[in-house]
């Protein structure tokens, strides 16, 4: 096996989702996202673990996630978050996926297909728009479409959600906006009530909501990056503390490589692409085989990343190639060839940073940073 890989450890994940459960009041359902391969994490695995651990439903982006699901003998239900082609729903109802739907063209071709593969009545939610700006149905607009839906009689109203656009942050303005989003959102319930259609599954909660804000939890929550133990940024281990709802999260993957080559440099040589960095003095440097093709990204580099070696930190040097990078051992440093090199993840493992911390460094967010490791790295699944 390469040398670069992402160790997931599901005792983790399971550890994670135990502790969400437990913020959780009893009949709470949990829907656990898993779109773009778990964040990184590997979908099918980390859907078996959340499911051990108590997850009730899974949610998708696209058709090919949930039939790998299916094809993997997972059979909760699926929750698909976003839109899919037209020639895409034989498929989806053929694996009985639940769609987001919010417009009368896209609600028409489930009805037909439904019929079609004689899978009615299908369930369907209805997707709001309180303020994420991105699908679902304005809430004046709410009990229209729910109509719309029941009528076809194929298709059920299965649920109604909406998305938060600002609440992993603690700006007053931003926590108004969250309140007024979640108002609009329960107005939206109220109004298909009225209309005499029962609203289903009532999801409002992202992992910032489901951590901080147990008042706006409803029927079933939709928690994602917390189960791969990171943190929704303002909602901090120390600020959930201070609100007296503490959850314990750990990282699930760690990122590591081994020292491929040490090589020792004289004082004015340069390192990589573009000779960006000088040895000041006599170093060695150390070569690793990971590179932006992993996921270790050129802008990591530019942010001083550092790697851990035998739990010391090590600064990269030069850019960051397409497969390797080189790192600044210094003299002496005791290091050998073929000695692991962690660049994120886990204490046991010998992380001194998580990619939370990589995150912050580069100007993005851990969601960003699991989820860029390509699938050339293999996922080594531990307990
Ligand atoms: C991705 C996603 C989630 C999970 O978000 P986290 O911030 O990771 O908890 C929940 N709901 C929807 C609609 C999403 O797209």
């Amino acid at each position: 096996m390469r040398a670069t890989k992402a160790v997931i450890h599901l005792q983790n994940l399971r550890d994670n989702i135990s502790a969400i459960r437990a913020e959780l009041a009893p009949g709470t359902k949990m829907c656990v996202a898993v779109k773009a391969d778990a964040y990184g994490h590997g979908a099918v695995r980390c859907a078996q673990a959340a499911a051990e651990a108590g997850a009730d439903a899974l949610a998708v982006a696209t058709p090919e996630e949930g039939i790998a699901l299916r094809e993997a003998s997972i059979t909760k239900p699926i929750l698909m978050l976003s839109l899919c082609a037209p020639e895409e729903i034989p498929d989806v109802v053929h694996h009985n996926i639940t769609p987001l739907v919010f417009d009368e063209e896209y609600i028409a071709l489930f009805a037909a297909e439904a019929e079609k593969a004689e899978r009615t009545p299908y369930p369907v939610h209805l997707a709001l728009d309180t303020g994420m700006g991105r699908i679902g149905v304005l809430p004046e607009d709410a009990a229209r479409m729910a109509k719309a839906i029941v009528s076809t009689k194929s298709l059920v109203l299965g649920g109604m959600g909406t998305h938060c656009a600002v609440s992993d942050s603690l700006a007053p303005e931003n926590q108004e906006f969250t309140a007024w989003q979640f108002s609009r959102f329960m107005q939206a319930v109220n109004a298909v009530q009225q209309a005499g259609i029962q609203p289903g599954i009532r999801h409002f909660a992202n992992s910032a909501v489901t951590l901080a804000r147990p008042d706006m939890h409803l029927d079933m929550v939709r928690p994602g990056i917390i189960a791969y133990g990171y943190y929704p940024d303002d909602i901090s281990a120390s600020y959930l503390h201070s609100i007296a709802r503490p959850a314990e999260l750990r990282p699930v993957m760690t990122l590591e490589t081994e020292v491929c080559a040490i090589r020792p440099f004289k004082k004015g040589q340069s390192v990589g692409y573009g000779r960006t960095w000088t040895a000041a003095a006599d170093t060695d440097i150390a070569v690793l085989p990971i590179g932006y093709g992993d996921g270790f990204l050129r802008r990591f580099a530019a942010g001083g990343i550092q790697v851990a070696i035998h739990g010391k930190a090590y600064p990269v040097r030069g850019r960051i190639c397409m497969d390797q990078c080189m790192v600044d051992i210094g003299k002496n440093s005791g290091i050998r060839r073929w000695d692991k090199a962690v660049i994120f993840g886990t204490k046991e493992d010998g992380a001194l940073q998580s990619a939370d911390d990589v995150a912050r460094l580069s100007g993005t967010i851990s969601y960003e940073i699991t989820s860029c490791i390509s699938p050339r790295v293999e996922r080594v699944f531990t307990d």
